[in-house]
């Protein structure tokens, strides 16, 4: 079966002590964080900066340490079935200012019920809990919204 492989980022805004999530609204339909490909001769990390930077416009994302996650899921296409699995990061963006690609048709910054309300699948929300759970530990923001 053929096999993908991606990586992306859960990229948050601190806003007054609050943190907001960027979710991307994909072509296709679904809600999900920035993500995609992994190049020839890329690590993570490069592809991670380069697919936020492309999707959201959005430069110099702060990674938090310790935090790498993993989603694993299956989509047709053309009929084949495709198994794919994409590494998360946790990374701070300085600016809440966005420059779409052609790729997405809209995102919102969202806290952190809201952003879990608007994920299409159950599986990044899981991500977002983790991610929002180790920010609450780690980085002392507020267990709120
Ligand atoms: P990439 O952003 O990695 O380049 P893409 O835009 O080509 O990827 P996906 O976002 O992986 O494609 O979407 C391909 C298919 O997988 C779509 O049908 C979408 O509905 C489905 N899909 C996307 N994300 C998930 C997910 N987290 N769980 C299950 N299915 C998903």
């Amino acid at each position: 079966m053929p096999f993908e492989k991606s990586a992306g980022a859960i990229v948050f805004w601190r806003k007054k002590g609050e943190i907001y999530y960027l979710l991307l609204h994909y072509e296709m339909g679904h809600w999900e964080f920035a993500k995609g490909n992994i190049e020839k001769g890329e690590t993570l990390e490069d592809t991670v900066k380069r697919e936020v930077k492309e999707e959201s416009g959005i430069e110099n994302i702060k990674f938090v340490d310790g935090f790498k996650e993993h989603i694993k899921y299956f989509y047709k296409l053309k009929g084949k079935n495709i198994f794919k699995i994409v590494t998360f990061f946790l990374t701070e963006a300085k600016s809440p200012k966005v420059k779409l690609s052609w790729e997405h048709k809209g995102f919102k910054w969202l806290p952190y019920q809201k952003a879990i309300e608007q994920l299409t699948f159950k599986n990044s929300k899981e991500i977002l809990k983790k991610a929002n759970e180790f920010l609450i530990k780690h980085e002392n923001i507020k267990k709120t919204r």
